[in-house]
C-alpha cells in the first residue's frame, strides 16, 4: 500500500453551464437545484454560483431542453 497519496478529503470542483439559446425559462434547474445554484435572469436561467455545485446532476437530468451540461473539474484538467 502506498502512503504518498493524502487522504484529505478535496472539495469536488463543478463546471455548470446554461445554454442561454436552447433555455426557454421554464424555472425547473431553478426550482430543483439543492443549492441554489440558478437564478432567473429575465426569461432565462443563469449560472450565479457554480462554487456551490455538489455535482448531482438533477439540473441536466431535469432540464426539458438539454440546456445545462455539468461537469466535474478534476485537478489533472486544470491548466498549469
Ligand atoms: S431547466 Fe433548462 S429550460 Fe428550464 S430554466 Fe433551467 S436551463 Fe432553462
Ligand atoms: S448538479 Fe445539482 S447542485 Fe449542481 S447545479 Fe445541478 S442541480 Fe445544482
Amino acid at each position: 500500500m502506498s502512503e504518498t497519496e493524502p487522504k484529505a478529503k478535496k472539495k469536488r470542483k463543478a463546471s455548470v453551464v446554461v445554454n442561454e439559446s436552447w433555455c426557454k425559462g421554464c424555472r425547473i434547474c431553478v426550482e430543483f437545484c439543492p443549492k441554489q445554484v440558478f437564478e432567473m435572469h429575465g426569461l432565462k436561467a443563469v449560472v450565479r454560483n457554480e462554487s456551490a455545485c455538489i455535482l448531482c446532476y438533477q439540473c441536466e437530468m431535469l432540464c426539458p431542453d438539454f440546456a445545462i451540461a455539468v461537469n466535474e473539474i478534476k485537478d489533472n484538467d486544470r491548466a498549469v
